[in-house]
């Protein structure tokens, strides 16, 4: 039986301060221009319920861009210690795409060998989803990716319905949310009848701008190994990883040995990385297997619509934009698909 609560809006803040004084409470702030953050707050006045996504997605609290992984001490013997780096905290007003990346993430970091010090910080962070009522920007095509409604992935996913909060409570840490702050109220079912509606409008807002059934998308790769569109995109980009930075479901990262000044003492970090980068993919003897830039840039699309179909049978793109948007060579993520889809003519 699916629960839900309502939280009205004028008891947001009180749930905020209630949560924010027991452990650390990010939710999306206004950087301005148009642009968001994931930080930490104490009022609800500071958080920006209607934004476009984030400039960095909320994959940085689960897997932050540096994390020490070992530290070591060899002044006597040969001392060393595995780190795990985490803290308690509530991620507010997580969209539906960025669910979607939190998922990809947790099924890479599942997988053998499973990833400690990722899986623990997991267990450390509620997520409280919160739905998007219109389309972000020409940028998005989550509506295409199938990531414009829940799925879930989130401990209690809040739907803004005007002048409450209808809220879907789905796993125990959302229920002891509900259940300490007693700030919540039932729903009733002209409530429900409220997200039905609103989740009906969507359906026209939310459109498949490609006009092909997303499964094609593997089929579509099949045939796009030789297109000229890798060398047209790869002449353009500036591997700057961006892309990849920004991106909800890369996780790509470089192990290292930092050492003191001392020399005896020192820690193993482990960083992001990026597939763009053309270091990426060079092994010893200075050979590199994506010497060139389409090819580096041809494997990153493999890399969301291609790979994890075959070993997850999930697409690894969400449909964010955000690739797009921050690109400094106007490299679009829908413009390169609906090239491809055009000319491998796909239906
Ligand atoms: S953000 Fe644009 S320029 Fe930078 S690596 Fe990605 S595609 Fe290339
Ligand atoms: S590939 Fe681009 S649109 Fe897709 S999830 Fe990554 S950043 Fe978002």
């Amino acid at each position: 039986m699916q629960i839900y609560k309502i939280l009205k809006k004028s008891n947001l803040d009180s749930l905020v301060s209630i949560l924010s004084k027991k452990q650390k409470f990010m939710a999306p702030v206004s950087k301005g221009l148009n642009k968001f953050a994931f930080e930490s707050v104490t009022s609800s006045k500071d958080i920006a319920l209607k934004y476009i996504p984030t400039i960095l997605a909320p994959k940085k609290y689960f897997m932050p861009q540096y994390e020490t992984l070992i530290e070591y001490d060899t002044k006597e013997g040969q001392n060393m210690k595995a780190v795990v780096e985490y803290e308690n905290m509530v991620l507010f007003a997580v969209h539906t795409c960025d669910l979607a990346g939190i998922q990809c993430l947790n099924i890479v970091f599942s997988d053998r060998p499973k990833d400690l010090n990722y899986l623990v910080r997991k267990n450390k962070i509620t997520i409280i989803g919160l739905e998007c009522n219109e389309v972000c920007d020409e940028y998005s095509t989550c509506a295409f990716m199938d990531n414009d409604l829940p799925n879930g992935g989130y401990d209690l996913f809040f739907t803004d319905l005007g002048e409450y909060f209808i809220v879907h409570v789905n796993t125990q840490m959302g229920d002891a949310i509900i259940n300490d702050t007693k700030l919540f109220e039932d729903a009733t079912v002209s409530h429900i009848n409220e997200l039905e509606k609103l989740r009906e409008k969507k359906r026209k807002l939310f459109i498949n701008q490609f006009g092909i059934d997303r499964q094609k998308i593997p089929e579509l790769f099949d045939k796009s190994k030789e297109s000229q569109i890798w060398d047209d995109i790869g002449n353009r980009c500036l591997s700057c990883g961006n892309c990849t930075n920004v991106c909800p479901t890369c996780y790509c990262f470089d192990v290292m040995d930092v050492q003191n000044l001392d020399l005896k003492t020192g820690k193993r970090i482990r960083v992001w990385d990026s597939c763009q980068n053309e270091t990426f993919a060079k092994v010893s003897g200075g050979e590199s297997f994506r010497e060139a830039r389409s090819d580096r840039k041809r494997h990153r699309f493999y890399r969301k619509f291609k790979y994890p179909v075959n070993r997850y049978s999930r697409f690894f793109c969400t449909g964010c934009g955000r690739c797009t948007r921050t690109c400094m060579a106007k490299i679009s993520l829908l413009e390169t698909l609906e090239l491809l889809i055009k000319e491998n003519k796909v239906k």
